[in-house]
């Protein structure tokens, strides 16, 4: 079956937990990056997190954005739950040019790709991939957090889950929780994995012993593409703020792929996975029907069926090329991971 860590989605009580035990909780938050003008999305996104799973844990919910919220974005989305909402505002730090680019070059950049592929010539979306990769695990309001769960407005829970994913992972020594695996659109990553491999190899020593790295990269050293649709997310932040991932984060960021090309967090957290974890530290919440814009994905096991209201058929993560190279790859030690970066 399609279970990539040993760890089998609990189909019993033993994650649930009544509302009102607060004891309970772990350290972990429900997280959006928003603007204001994605209220109604947020709104949808939050109702359903809460009817599908939040209202019977009462997790808090953080919203980030580099602009002030308005009250009446705050007051209407306080509106759709009981649960916490906590309001930040990026640090201006945190958002922006990368120190390492230039603004002539960057202009010249979004004017080639503009048109390209979606966003291409989009400033703002490469400001916010930058966020999302380097720097949302630094906002001093998730500073205290063992974990996070990222949601993004507009998008779809179709099934109740009704165990703590975040004790789930917790107790299974799970770091990566993902629900959908596309591909990646070829041209915004021109140079991602070549600039990754300079890192290895100048970083041996951040490298672990064993890594499913083979995901992310086939037997002639190319990038498959492959990568954990980063708008669902659920992650141990420990792996974020790593030693080993702010060195390759700071890489990537001088090397400016995030402006010239257009990087996304997908991609960078999939390849940071699977370079600096154990397959078995990744796990499929098959059981979360989810949708985003674009792919969508139904559980098809009968047990996974509560309540949901999508409707499996031609559902890609059971076909999907990134999910069966998923399944298949085998964790390779350090050595044969830095042969796979030596290759022309
Ligand atoms: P896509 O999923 O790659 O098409 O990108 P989205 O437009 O959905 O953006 C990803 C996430 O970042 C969403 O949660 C957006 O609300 C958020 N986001 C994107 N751009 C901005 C921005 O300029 N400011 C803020 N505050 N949030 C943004
Ligand atoms: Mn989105």
């Amino acid at each position: 079956s399609l279970s990539y860590s040993s760890a089998v989605s609990p189909k019993h009580s033993v994650y649930y937990r009544p509302a009102n035990a607060n004891d309970t909780l772990l350290r972990a938050a429900i997280v959006a990056l928003v603007r204001n003008s994605e209220i109604d999305g947020i709104r949808s996104t939050i109702r359903q997190v809460d009817d599908r799973f939040n209202r019977e844990f009462g997790y808090p919910y953080i919203l980030l954005n580099d602009e002030d919220f308005t009250d009446e974005f705050k007051t209407r989305v306080q509106a759709v739950t009981k649960a916490t909402i906590q309001f930040g505002k990026l640090p201006a730090s945190h958002w922006g040019l990368s120190p390492y680019v230039t603004e002539d070059k960057v202009k010249v950049a979004l004017a080639h790709n503009n048109g390209r592929y979606l966003h291409g010539g989009s400033y703002s979306y490469r400001l916010m991939c930058r966020y999302q990769s380097g720097f949302i695990h630094k906002h001093p309001l998730l500073a205290h957090l063992d974990y996070y769960w990222r949601i993004e407005p507009g998008v779809d829970y179709y099934c109740d889950l009704p165990y703590d994913p975040f004790r789930f992972m917790r107790d299974n020594n799970l770091i990566y929780g993902f629900t959908i695996t596309p591909t990646e659109i070829a041209p915004t990553v021109e140079s991602l994995w070549d600039v990754t491999r300079k890192w290895m190899l100048e970083n041996p020593e951040l490298l672990p012993e064993k890594s499913f790295i083979q995901w992310t990269v086939d037997k002639k050293s190319k990038y498959t593409m492959c990568h954990f649709w980063s708008n669902f997310e659920i992650v141990d932040l420990s792996f974020y703020r790593s030693a080993a991932y702010e060195s390759y984060f700071q890489h990537l960021d001088r090397a400016g792929g995030f402006f010239y090309e257009r990087w996304g967090d997908a991609p960078v957290h999939s390849i940071a996975a699977s370079m600096l974890l154990r397959k078995e530290q990744v796990h499929w919440f098959e059981d979360i029907g989810y949708h985003h814009p674009g792919y969508t994905h139904c559980p098809n096991k009968p047990e996974m069926q509560r309540n949901c209201i999508c409707r499996t058929g031609k559902e890609f993560m059971y076909t999907g090329k990134c999910s069966r190279r998923l399944e298949t790859v085998k964790n390779i030690d350090k050595s044969q991971a830095l042969k796979l970066a030596r290759l022309p």
